[in-house]
């Protein structure tokens, strides 16, 4: 990463997947002061590391938020309460109440002087008319308005984006924003309602091929088309916005969209199973499709995310299948194994 290496950077959310992900980076590349912020008990946590500063406190209230941005350089806001369709469709006044902790954050990131903000945004805010079609239409960034956010989830993305420009503009705090799309890999929710489509199948087609019932769940048609980003390019991503001069919302995510039946038997030949595929069509689906137009972060970073769908699916159906076996014998259905 770009910064001097004592300089204290903050992560929230970081008992979570991608904040997890970043601390792991963070310390990789040597940084010695870093506070790990999460409301999550410690042993709920996907990733801790015992050398950096771990706390557990809720961000919602604001006391907290100046406790955690106290002597701060940056922060890297990736706290809020989130899932995958399923979770977002049924929880969106929880998924609202995220405005509570971004809201405090930013004011808590003024008072104690800190010098960057990034915020996690996500390709949810983006105007749900563009994306009627199945043919995965490639969203730029000027597409979120007028706005036509997804209801709750990405409401609360947008205003917080916006929220982020203006603290910006009237107090002088350098936020970064970067809209995610699709965020998959190891470390991240695999089971228990919050997990996202490639954890999900990847879950899924184990399960199936361990027990022997060869068939599967799709929600929807499967004909929905995604783009999904590996883990590794949204950390770099993270840190090439974070110390980049762009001021404004920029898409970070893949543009290899592929459909639902693509993803899953993308997840078949890594497993070797062919299953029988069972549609759910009154499943959460979200819009049917969504691409990232990757033109503006090409031409800002000449940079944008490439790890293949293929080789990113590898990794996370990897460490997925050693979760499942570490829980074989064990009697709570699943948990995470620990770093
Ligand atoms: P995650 O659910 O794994 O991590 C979020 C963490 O925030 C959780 O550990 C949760 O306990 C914590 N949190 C929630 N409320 C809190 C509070 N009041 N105080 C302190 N911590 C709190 O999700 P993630 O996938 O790591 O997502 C990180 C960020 O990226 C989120 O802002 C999310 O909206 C955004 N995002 C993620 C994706 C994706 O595909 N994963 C896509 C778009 C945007």
């Amino acid at each position: 990463m770009n910064l001097r290496q004592g300089n204290r950077i903050v992560v929230t959310g970081a008992g979570g997947f991608i904040g997890g992900n970043l601390v792991a980076a963070l310390r990789k590349q040597g940084h010695t002061e870093v506070r790990a912020v999460d409301i999550k008990p410690f042993e709920d946590w996907y990733q801790r590391f015992e050398d950096v500063e771990n706390l557990s406190l809720d961000l919602n209230l604001r006391e907290n938020c100046e406790t955690v941005s106290r002597g701060a350089h940056e922060i890297y806001n990736l706290a809020a309460n989130m899932g995958g369709m399923g979770f977002i469709e049924h929880n969106k006044a929880l998924c609202m109440l995220s405005v509570l902790i971004n809201t405090h954050m930013l004011q808590a990131a003024v008072n104690q002087g800190v010098q960057r903000f990034f915020y996690a945004s996500s390709a949810c805010v983006y105007n749900a008319d563009k994306q009627k079609t199945f043919e995965a239409p490639s969203l730029r960034e000027e597409d979120a308005y007028p706005a036509l956010a997804e209801d709750g989830y990405g409401w609360e993305k947008l205003f917080s984006e916006r929220m982020c420009r203006h603290f910006r503009e009237d107090f002088g705090l350098e936020t970064r924003v970067a809209r995610f799309h699709n965020v998959y890999g190891p470390w991240g929710t695999w089971y228990g309602g919050r997990e996202k489509a490639p954890a999900a199948i990847c879950r899924k087609v184990m399960e199936a091929k361990v027990s022997g019932k060869h068939e599967i769940q799709i929600w929807g048609n499967g004909e929905q088309t995604r783009s999904f980003m590996y883990i590794d390019d949204c950390i770099a991503g993270m840190d090439l916005i974070s110390h980049s001069e762009i001021r404004e919302p920029l898409n970070l995510g893949s543009s290899e969209a592929v459909s639902i039946n693509r993803l899953v038997e993308l997840v078949e030949e890594i497993a070797g199973v062919k299953l029988l595929r069972k549609y759910d069509l009154n499943a959460p689906k979200g819009v049917n499709g969504r691409n990232s137009d990757n033109s503006r972060i090409r031409g800002y970073l000449n940079w944008e995310p490439d790890t293949t769908l293929r080789v990113g699916l590898e990794k996370t159906y990897a460490w997925i299948h050693d979760q499942y076996v570490a829980q074989e014998g064990k009697s709570s259905r699943y948990s995470m194994a620990r770093p």
